[in-house]
């Protein structure tokens, strides 16, 4: 939001639609849950999961904006609540209905090379980061 990319911002809800033939719809159940209460509820019931952020985040942009969402919650409590359900109350307002939306995918998102996720390039990001991290090695 802060770089208004409508586009990726447009592809991020609780349930996205199968946007390709062969693709998987996507669903979010756990999406009203905050990430403390989804750590709770894995404590409680001795799931285990990992805490370390990725390391191949480090320096990443997003993790600053965690760190200042978390602050801001930390300052006044319900902020991301308020934010992420705003975000989707508006999204619901200005986004037609999903059908159009999955048309506008099919024309850019196809198989990664690799691996056969949807990605809009010839290799998805995920196979690019691992094909950067076994180089190092
Ligand atoms: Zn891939």
């Amino acid at each position: 939001m802060l770089n208004w990319q409508q586009e990726y911002l447009d592809k991020q809800g609780p349930s996205l639609p199968a946007s390709v033939e062969g693709f998987a719809k996507k669903v979010k159940p756990l999406y009203r849950l905050s990430e403390r209460e989804m750590a709770a509820y894995a404590v409680l019931n001795r799931i285990d999961y990992i805490v370390e952020e990725c390391p191949m985040s480090k320096g990443a942009k997003m993790l600053l904006y965690k760190e200042v969402l978390n602050r801001l919650e930390i300052e006044s409590p319900g902020t991301k609540q308020r934010f992420y359900w705003g975000f989707l109350e508006q999204q619901a307002r200005t986004t037609p209905a999903s059908t159009s939306m999955a048309e506008k995918d099919q024309a850019v998102l196809h198989p990664c090379t690799t691996c056969g996720q949807p990605t809009t390039a010839e290799v998805c990001g995920y196979c690019k980061m691992m094909a950067r991290a076994t180089a190092k090695r």
